[in-house]
């Protein structure tokens, strides 16, 4: 990977079913446009390369479920990636999936068509949880993705669990996390549930169909996923996320490095020379807005809603609040000075004793790291540390 290669973010935003507890940018009803939505796509990547082909090291299909595409659509968005971006020969191009959406043709077909990484939304093994959830997969469907996905050479996959799951318990929470464990799975991604304005399962809070998730019982479920899946060898080298020695995410670390990323389809959200910014959210809206032509300015497509350049308080913010979710690697403090021209002890003098105080940050060897005891509590040290532009 070259200092100036970037990263890739394609959303798809189809699903064929919602999720009670989903607020993601994804639609049920337009399946019908999967293919204009793919050849979308294409013209939005011939849009942000403009003239150079700039290195790119990671591809990460999200959603949306983007496993109900097609392995030609799928192909057809990576020749367009390759044609626009000088794609790294090891780089790593993941694809979320739902268990129940592939068979062994769709992902050998999706192997041979550049996909290298798997990433499952497991969620649950408990039936109850998984009926709450409205996810629609069982358990015995995750076993068997997980074997035809070894069975097809995806050695490197992925798999979702959930914790502070209304109904869970420490007993619950602990099978399905030695039932996910037993599929050996190269990395773990594990999220606190929050439930969202809006969505089914926040109608069901307000009419008291279910309780309102314990946070002790959270941190407990926390707790013991770091105590378990270390003993199973993993490193938890991201605050919600694990991995077998050097099989971290590549595509996550961009974002937790704070690093330069194109987000491309609708509703994505991307970071590059300076600027952040959204894609248009309706499909059918983003698929108009790509046969505008205007003058195109890096990194943004005639597809974006809403752009600004990032102000130095932000970009201090910003930082902080990535590299702190990495606990081994920390903040580099050095390299913060250099980029910022001012230490973190100066910019927050204060603030930095008053979490080192709490015992939630900790600096050693030249990097800034959470605590054990600030794992859990993240979003309060972040909370902190955001700056304004006053
Ligand atoms: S599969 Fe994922 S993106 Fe689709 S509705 Fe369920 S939670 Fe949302």
């Amino acid at each position: 990977m070259t200092a100036t290669s970037i990263s890739l973010y394609l959303h798809i935003p189809f699903c064929k079913h919602r999720c009670a507890y989903c607020d993601f940018n994804t639609y049920t009803s337009l399946l019908d446009l999967r293919e204009a939505y793919a050849e979308g796509l294409v013209t939005e990547l011939a849009q942000v390369a403009a003239e150079t082909r700039r290195p790119a090291h990671t591809i990460f299909f999200g959603g949306g479920t983007p496993s109900v595409m097609s392995p030609v659509a799928l192909g057809r968005i990576l020749d367009g990636v390759r044609a626009n971006f000088a794609l790294a020969a090891d780089a790593e191009v993941t694809m979320e999936a739902n268990p129940g959406t592939v068979d062994l043709d769709y992902l050998t077909a999706v192997r041979q068509a550049g996909i290298n990484r798997l990433s499952f939304g497991v969620q649950s093994v408990i039936p109850s949880e998984l009926a709450l959830l409205e996810r629609e997969h069982d358990f015995a469907t995750v076993v068997e993705a997980a074997q035809m996905a070894r069975q097809v050479g995806f050695d490197n996959f992925n798999l979702d669990l959930i914790y502070g799951v209304p109904g869970q318990t420490l007993k619950s929470w602990e099978h399905s996390l030695r039932a996910v464990l037993d599929l050996a799975p190269a990395h773990l991604s594990l999220y606190c549930l929050t439930i969202e304005p809006g969505t089914p399962m926040q109608r069901w809070l307000q009419n008291g169909r279910i309780q309102p998730p314990d946070p002790d019982l959270a941190a407990d479920q926390y707790e013991l996923a770091c105590a378990l899946l270390a003993k199973h060898g993993y490193d938890h080298y991201e605050i919600s996320n694990w991995a077998k020695p050097g099989l971290a995410c590549e595509h996550n670390l961009t974002y937790w490095r704070n690093g330069d990323y194109l987000g491309l389809g609708a509703g994505a959200h991307g970071h590059a020379a300076g600027v952040r910014y959204q894609i248009v959210k309706q499909p059918r809206v983003y698929l108009r807005r790509l046969e505008e032509t205007s003058a195109l300015r890096y990194p943004l497509s005639t597809a974006v809603a809403a752009s600004h350049s990032v102000s130095r308080a932000e970009a201090i913010s910003d930082t902080m609040m990535t590299q702190l979710r990495l606990l081994n690697e920390g903040l580099d403090l050095a390299a913060f000075e250099a980029k910022f021209g001012r230490s973190v002890a100066e910019i927050y003098d204060g603030t930095l004793e008053q979490m080192i105080d709490w015992k939630l940050v900790t600096v050693a060897n030249g990097r800034l790291r959470l605590t054990q005891q600030g794992w859990f509590l993240s979003n309060q040290v972040f909370y902190r540390f955001m700056l304004d532009d006053t």
